[in-house]
């Protein structure tokens, strides 16, 4: 059976909508020689049009990826770009069903599977986002919802298929919002995502898959949220974008 040590801790910097192409360039060399020597799997995902700026960064230590793919492989898609363009531009993993999909842009769960499907055609690394919105949280459904979001997305796909996939904890009333979860309440969350993976697949899958904490991380929280057994990293948005507060996360996540 693998434990929290076989994980090896994940790191990922979500650049969303912002940078410019000089300031994408000068963050992947500050977040390469932050992430250099580490123990850590460190992943920034840039914007598209940024990514062979960030890919341009010779290290061995810092990998980038898509913060999205199309559930198609190729065609008439005007604005999407295929999980095997993704790859051919030295991406290694993926974002797929983030909340600003999933609740900005409608994705749902049927969409997200046959993204994950492309994505794992194309040798990509899936970061399978899920979390419950406030309200979904007060009425006591967060469980159900975490639950529900992983049945729903992982449908069809096969625990070897699988083999790689993380999975990001992101209760959406925490992202962006400054308010992060306690380190209880995450690991509960935690908790349920990693039973829910060995009902859905096996114990020994549901031990030895990562789990990342995601929702108003910063160099101030982040060692006591992964000091939790449950925790094995961070999906960081806004604190992704300050070098040194990202290169404090990245330090922490090797010290859990
Ligand atoms: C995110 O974009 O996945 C995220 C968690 O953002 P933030 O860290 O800004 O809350």
């Amino acid at each position: 059976m693998a434990t929290r040590d076989s994980r090896t801790p994940f790191v990922g910097g979500n650049w969303k909508m912002n940078l410019t192409r000089a300031g994408a360039a000068e963050l992947a060399r500050a977040t390469a020689a932050a992430a250099a020597g580490r123990a850590v799997e460190c992943v920034v995902f840039p914007p598209f049009v940024y990514l062979g700026d960030a890919r341009a960064v010779e290290s061995r230590d810092l990998r980038v990826g898509g913060q999205d793919c199309s559930a198609e492989t190729h065609g008439a898609f005007t604005g999407q770009i295929s999980a095997s363009m993704l790859r051919d531009s030295g991406c290694t993993h993926v974002l797929i069903g983030h909340s600003e999909r999933r609740h900005g842009l409608g994705e749902d769960d049927a969409l997200l599977a046959r993204k994950i499907a492309r994505a794992l055609d194309a040798g990509l690394v899936p970061v399978l986002c899920v979390g419950e919105t406030l309200s979904e949280r007060e009425r006591g459904e967060a469980d159900a919802v975490i639950e529900s979001q992983l049945c729903g997305s992982l449908t069809g796909h096969s625990e070897n298929a699988l083999a790689s996939l993380v999975v990001a904890y992101e209760p959406v009333w925490a992202i962006g919002t400054g308010r992060t979860a306690t380190p209880s309440d995450a690991t509960a969350a935690h908790a349920t995502a990693r039973k829910t993976l060995g009902r859905l697949y096996s114990g020994r899958f549901a031990e030895r898959t990562r789990i990342i904490y995601g929702g108003s991380v910063n160099a101030r929280n982040a060692a006591e949220l992964f000091a939790s057994e449950e925790i094995d990293g961070g999906l960081v948005g806004g604190a992704s974008l300050v070098a040194a507060d990202f290169a404090a996360i990245i330090e922490a996540a090797a010290r859990r």
